[in-house]
């Protein structure tokens, strides 16, 4: 595979660029990142002519593929030449409100602002406005975007920053717990419940794995931050509009959260961030309260009018059937490959997202019976349950380097392009054929 010019603007790139990238974990690719020169459907093109099949999907927005339909394309371009921005309304900004309103019982209210980091800073300045506490509880590994709130490593007794320039005054706001751990949320919560504004978790890790939720860990999580005066805040930047349809994965669950981040698939494509909840709670953003929050680029109408439109499209079309339909193609074909190949990895994943995860231990290749068939459950019953990951330090403990330094190119050789290390969800879009699914099975029996 030739990549003589991707080589060349990676030379270019870090003489101008810090790492040569704008993203760190671009960077994670070695010796360096291709770069794409369009996408195709399903495919992306790279610089040197490579074709790939994308199941990164812009590392997770793009749920309708590269391809936009024609209605979808169309509203876009027609409102980016009418002039880009205002900084006064635009009617759309009511319209994918209401359409968010809609369909997410748990949103009565919403702010759009422009990333998820964006929504997730301020959303935890929210949930200490409202309640009047310092504390957030997150979970360990889990990401919510380069904040200071949340980039702390360690646990609750000795939490730190896990990047330079965070004051460790700051990190000790923030009380990192192990995911699934019921015993250790609820120590932290005899010790500091009075002090939490908010217990702040994905649905599903879906950025650190994949990791789902054991039965019962989201309500168990529900009924201790009511118990508290405590808020519940989800996550839902990757699950959002991606896991259990146009309800997001609280609906998959059916555990009401009392705010929610949202990011990616709702701003089609386009910079996006947005904070969703209960209207009492909301309604302290300013100007009805006394939260500050405010963007220049906040509800950016060609964001708008993507967010609406493949949201639209999707509620109008087979979009959730096809897309979970292939990932559970793509999980149970892998899980027949493991099986055979490699019994100790883990396949993980629900909806439209898989991952192989390369767990170092798993059961006896003659002892598979009754596995989770289609990515793991976390059924106690699964022959795999005591070594499937469970938390953000089980996906840790996997072979990463194995992953990211041996597989990962395998699968490029074979014109397959997957998410750029073990932590990174895979998305599947509406774009994805079955043919696709089929190439990408035969190059993991390859390259596993
Ligand atoms: C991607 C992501 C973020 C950060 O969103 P950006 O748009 O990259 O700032 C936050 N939380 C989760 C769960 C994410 O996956």
């Amino acid at each position: 595979m030739n990549d003589e010019q991707s080589q060349a603007l990676y030379d270019r790139a870090l003489s101008v660029l810090p790492g040569g990238v704008n993203s760190a974990v671009r960077a994670a690719i070695e010796p360096y990142p291709f770069f794409v020169r369009k996408g195709d459907g399903g495919h992306v093109i790279d610089a040197d002519g490579n074709r790939y099949v994308d199941w990164v999907m812009g590392l997770g927005p793009l749920l309708l593929g590269h391809d936009l339909p024609d209605p979808v394309q169309a509203v876009i371009q027609q409102k980016a030449s009418e002039g880009p921005m205002y900084g006064t309304p635009t009617e759309v900004e009511v319209d994918l409100a209401e359409f968010v309103v809609r369909h997410v019982s748990s949103v009565e209210k919403i702010r759009f602002v422009n990333s998820g980091t964006e929504a997730t800073t301020s959303a935890v300045r929210l949930a200490r406005g409202y309640t009047g506490r310092n504390k957030i509880v997150i979970m360990q590994g889990g990401y919510h975007g380069a904040q200071e709130s949340t980039l702390v490593d360690g646990d609750a007794e000795n939490p730190s920053p896990s990047s330079a320039g965070i004051p460790a005054s700051f990190a000790e706001h923030t009380l990192p717990v192990p995911f699934n751990d019921e015993e250790a949320m609820r120590e932290v919560f005899e010790e500091h419940g009075e002090e939490i504004a908010a217990v702040m978790t994905e649905p599903i890790l879906a950025n650190y794995g994949i990791v789902y939720p054991e039965e019962g860990y989201l309500e168990f999580l529900r009924e201790l931050t009511a118990e508290y005066g405590s808020l519940l805040l989800f996550d839902e930047v990757i699950t959002g509009f991606r896991i259990g349809g146009l309800g997001c994965a609280q609906s998959h669950f059916g555990v009401t959260p009392d705010l929610t981040t949202f990011g990616k698939v709702i701003g089609g494509g386009f910079p996006v961030g947005a904070i969703g909840g209960k209207a009492e709670i909301i309604e302290h953003f300013a100007p009805s309260g006394d939260v500050f929050q405010a963007g220049t680029f906040s509800g950016h109408p060609v964001t708008m009018a993507a967010g609406l439109e493949t949201l639209q499209f999707a509620a109008e079309n087979d979009v959730y059937d096809h897309v979970d339909g292939l990932g559970e193609r793509l999980r149970s074909g892998l899980t027949e490959i493991l099986a055979d190949q490699a019994p100790s990895y883990t396949v993980v994943g629900a909806g439209s997202t898989f991952k192989v995860i390369f767990t170092r231990e798993g059961p006896r290749k003659d002892s598979l019976e009754g596995q989770c068939d289609a990515g793991c459950r976390q059924r106690p019953a699964c022959p795999r349950y005591d070594h499937c990951p469970k938390t953000g330090g089980d996906v840790k403990r996997a072979e990463t380097d194995r992953w990211r330094r041996i597989f990962w190119g395998r699968m490029k050789e074979q014109g397959i392009f997957l998410s750029q290390n073990q932590f990174e969800a895979q998305f599947v879009s509406y774009a994805h054929t079955e043919e696709d699914v089929e190439q990408t099975l035969e190059a993991y029996k390859e390259a596993l």
